[in-house]
């Protein structure tokens, strides 16, 4: 079947977070809208953020305290921010009957603890509006004309042609939820300069295998700093988990753009300071208390008084140290420090990142140069809106990524939704 008249206002292609707002928002301000979504269901990745508990924003109120997050891109996103900022999802969700909650780091989740709740919001914001939705339905073009965009062809072969487009197919993480870089293919025939998207927000992985025998192992506040040439380039304090594979967590999470650009250059050493604020003589003195309240003890049996269990046992048993099997008495002053300096210098190489499937982002997409970020239209074609995982934004965990989601959406949404409500007025 092949449509070819004008049906709609507006076609949205893509149901995840960006693409349900933009369709939800020009629809409640008057606009016929079209949602073409390939999977079974709308909001795949949306139900599986956040652990299932969805990070939805974070609660920085202040859009340019907010916006530090985005280093390359914070001059870029004043303009969308400053229209509907984290402040604007609260508003938004708890109108809407979807009270949220802040936890540390001014991460913010559904009171509910569900992701699946937010994307039930959502879906009702749409069906509210009576945004027409077509599952199962693939967009594998769009046909420009005379530098507009004019219809959306699917794969099946049926066309839909309307006044606005907005491409929020996502980018490349998490393949799995529908996110399979449809549209940077897409945009990139139309002409757009794509940046290479690579997994980001991601876990690293190392050669050491006590890293990997440490699976499963939780560290809360210690610091990492990653080095090249002996050289410290990042340092960073927080949470870290070792894996089968190496390194994860969120301070490993949000060090892996960096790490990964540092890995380019050459190769790349993680070192843990256990104790980040105790100094090392310090450190020294209270492993000399602890030795001495224990001297015939055998040292790997005592040493969890200091640290987890597993990781007390890895670190005295380290071939550089090799003092598991040693009696306190038997550990020379020499060997002591060693330790000392050991848990403030625990050593392993990163040898790279896991891929897309295990990243939360992909940071590639269409660079910002080339959109109006006044209302996310696109700079080559202006009734052509750009939204969401599509566009080459760097920035950490915390809830940013869909607090990025529901800014482009809204934002793309009321000025679609404007735009037609003014043409209907004459
Ligand atoms: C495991 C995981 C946990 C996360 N947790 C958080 C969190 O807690 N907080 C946070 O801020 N961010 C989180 N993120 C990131 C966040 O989920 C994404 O940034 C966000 O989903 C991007 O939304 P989007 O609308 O741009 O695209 P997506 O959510 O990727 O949705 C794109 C949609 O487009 C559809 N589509 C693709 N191609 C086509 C096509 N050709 N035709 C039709 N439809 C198409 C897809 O099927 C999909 O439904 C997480 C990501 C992952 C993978």
């Amino acid at each position: 079947m092949k449509t070819t008249t004008q049906t709609y206002d507006l076609i949205v292609i893509g149901g995840g977070p960006s693409g349900m707002m933009a369709a939800g928002r020009a629809a409640e301000l008057g606009a016929r809208v079209l949602l073409l979504e390939k999977n079974k269901h709308l909001g795949e990745k949306l139900k599986i953020t956040g652990g299932g508990r969805c990070n939805i924003t974070n609660a920085e109120f202040n859009v340019r305290t907010f916006l530090e997050n985005f280093p390359q891109s914070k001059e870029f996103l004043f303009s969308p921010f400053s229209k509907f900022s984290a402040k604007d999802t609260f508003v938004f969700f708890e109108e809407k009957g979807l009270p949220l909650v802040v936890e540390a780091r001014k991460r913010a989740f559904p009171a509910s603890q569900k992701a699946f709740d937010v994307f039930l919001t959502m879906e009702k914001y749409i069906r509210a509006h009576r945004v027409k939705v077509e599952k199962n339905a693939r967009v594998s073009s769009l046909k420009k004309k005379d530098g507009k965009i004019v219809s959306v062809k699917l794969s099946d072969g049926k066309e839909y042609s309307a006044r606005y487009f907005a491409l929020a197919t996502g980018g490349t993480a998490a393949p799995e939820t529908g996110s399979t870089g449809d549209g940077f293919k897409i945009l990139s025939k139309l002409g757009h300069i794509i940046a290479k998207p690579n997994p980001n927000i991601v876990p690293l992985k190392t050669s050491a295998k006590w890293v990997h025998d440490l699976s499963g192992t939780t560290l809360s506040f210690m610091t990492v700093r990653f080095k090249q040439n002996g050289k410290t380039k990042i340092k960073k304090t927080g949470k870290i988990l070792f894996t089968h594979f190496g390194v994860s967590g969120p301070l490993i999470l949000n060090s892996s753009y960096e790490v990964r650009k540092l890995l380019k250059e050459g190769p790349v050493e993680a070192s843990i300071d256990l104790f980040p604020d105790t100094e090392e003589n310090d450190l020294d003195r209270r492993v000399q208390n602890l030795f001495d309240k224990n001297k015939n003890k055998k040292l790997k049996n005592m040493f969890s008084e200091l640290l987890p269990k597993a990781l007390a046992e890895t670190i005295v048993g380290l071939p550089e140290l090799e003092l598991s099997q040693r009696t306190i008495n038997s550990i020379t002053r020499e060997e002591r420090k060693k330790l000392v300096k050991k848990m403030k210098d625990l050593t392993f190489p990163i040898t790279g990142t896991l891929g897309f499937d295990k990243a939360i982002i992909a940071d590639g997409g269409v660079i910002l140069e080339e959109v109006d970020l006044k209302n996310m239209t696109s700079k080559l074609y202006p009734n052509l809106y750009l939204l969401g995982d599509t566009l080459s934004i760097n920035r950490p965990s915390g809830g940013f990524s869909l607090q990025m989601c529901w800014t482009t959406g809204f934002v793309a949404g009321t000025d679609a939704g404007e735009k037609v409500t003014a043409l209907l007025r004459g």
